[in-house]
């Protein structure tokens, strides 16, 4: 795309800043200067193009995953425009931009780096979401915001009770839009949208472009600048990625030996269930490791307290289930492990893209039990890729996963019947000592998803 032709003429450029790579986008000192003490010194690739794009008043539909810079690429330019277009001076600040986010934890996040990069804006902004009482919200939403930064839920809520206006907003965000299709938000975005000024600047992000996606956009967004910057289904290139073979009944055993002899001190730990979250956090910290699990029937309290500690390394483990992690930042997360691995195929990749961020590099292992070996082919099915198997001594399953046990094509490997028990077949993944193989296949490809939606049973996990 023509990125001079959306610049804006207003560039402000500071040549003192270090954050010289952005320079060139047109954003204004106060945020330059935000930039610049976050440390970041060259803009991602979404935000290369997303904030020319947005500066210049243009609806943005963008396939970016968290991990990508999406926040920082769509919160700049609104606090510049914001800021820009200025307000009379008054008590009452009228709502002008609303960024709609799947989960009460992206919607923390992302008021964080409202506030983090409006720093040295005058500009008010707040966080509304479920779970906790509405009584402060009504109190902080009181004198006006800026910029509102709410779940579904809780923002029609008070739009209902007449403590939230949509008369005078510009812009509107919708964060992870497929994941709110996926936690069942349809029906209160389309109300909400509903409720809006037809007048706006539009900006939706998602880690996917599904048809359900481009279904939603049809009436959102207006002749949008696409920006895709990650294949939807390839995994982060700076994330290695292996499987350790283990007997189901042996996972939390091997879990804790990873944790004590290679001596992680911050780990971000999926299962698939929010019992079973519960479950291993609890062996977890009877073995001594300090660990708490986040999940959804967690109060958004304990969540809030788990996160806090998880991120000051106060607590070693934190246990999640999929849609808990949802857009989790934590800043140079070294080590994600799938105690279970998903059903869904792309939650692996939203999964292991908790780690290896913003270049950092990141591992994510994978605790695979045979009953696991259709789970792991359709993953690699999915990011086009074998992943590598290493073998951890002492925890040889009884029961390799099948497609582990192939030398060929893994492709094809069946499914094991009855109790699956293989007699003799040492696979590759039983060799004593650590031992590790590649099957490197081909890298990602751009292609679409073929999203398995319709498995998932329940939208909270
Ligand atoms: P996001 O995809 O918005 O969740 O951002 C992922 C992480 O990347 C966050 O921790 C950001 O602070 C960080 N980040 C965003 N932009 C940059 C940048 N230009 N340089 C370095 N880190 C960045």
């Amino acid at each position: 795309m023509q990125f001079s032709l959306l610049f804006p003429n207003n560039v402000h450029m500071n040549s003192n800043l270090k954050a010289s790579g952005f320079s060139g986008l047109g954003l204004i000192a106060p945020l330059m200067r935000a930039v610049e003490e976050k440390g970041y010194e060259t803009p991602s690739p979404i935000q290369e193009e997303a904030i020319p794009a947005v500066l210049g008043g243009r609806d943005v539909m963008a396939a970016a995953q968290t991990g990508t810079g999406k926040t920082a690429g769509f919160t700049l330019p609104i606090l510049q425009l914001l800021h820009e277009a200025g307000r009379a001076p008054g008590k009452f600040r009228p709502l002008r931009a609303l960024i709609v986010t799947p989960t009460r934890e992206l919607a923390a996040q992302v008021e964080a780096s409202v506030k983090t990069y409006g720093e040295y804006l005058p500009l008010r902004s707040a966080v509304v979401f479920g779970g906790v009482k509405i009584n402060p919200q009504i109190n902080t939403l009181r004198n006006g915001v800026d910029i509102l930064v709410a779940t579904p839920g809780r923002l029609l809520d008070l739009h209902q009770q007449g403590i939230v206006s949509f008369q005078e907003l510009e812009i509107l965000v919708l964060d992870e839009a497929d994941r709110m299709l996926d936690m069942g938000f349809i029906h209160d975005i389309r109300k909400i949208l509903a409720l809006l000024p037809p007048q706006r600047q539009n900006l939706l992000f998602s880690a996917t472009f599904s048809s359900e996606i481009r279904a939603l956009a049809k009436g959102l967004v207006n002749s949008p600048l696409e920006i895709s910057v990650t294949p939807p289904n390839s995994t982060v290139d700076t994330v290695s990625q292996t499987v350790l073979p283990v007997d189901k009944r042996r996972k939390a055993d091997l879990l804790i030996h990873l944790i004590k002899e290679r001596q992680w001190h911050q780990v971000l730990v999926f299962t698939r269930t929010k019992h079973g979250a519960n479950r291993l956090a609890q062996k977890l910290e009877k073995s001594g490791i300090e660990s708490a699990a986040i999940h959804g029937n967690k109060s958004q309290n304990a969540r809030t307290r788990a996160l806090a500690g998880f991120k000051s390394n106060q607590l070693q483990v934190l246990v999640a289930t999929d849609i808990a992690a949802r857009g989790l930042d934590i800043n140079q997360l070294p080590q994600v492990v799938n105690f279970d691995l998903p059903n869904v195929e792309e939650d692996y990749v939203h999964r292991i893209g908790r780690t290896g961020r913003a270049g950092a590099q990141g591992k994510a292992l994978s605790l695979v039990c045979l009953e696991e070996s259709k789970l792991l082919r359709n993953i690699e099915r999915f990011i086009h890729r074998n992943i590598d198997v290493e073998q951890i001594p002492g925890f040889e399953p009884m029961d390799p996963p099948s497609s582990l046990q192939e030398e060929g094509p893994r492709r094809s490997a069946p499914m094991p019947r009855g109790n699956g028990r293989r007699q003799g077949g040492q696979g590759r993944g039983r060799n004593p000592g650590s031992t590790s193989r590649s099957h490197r296949g081909g890298q990602a490809s751009s292609g679409g998803s073929n999203r398995s939606r319709n498995s998932r049973g329940s939208h909270r996990r």
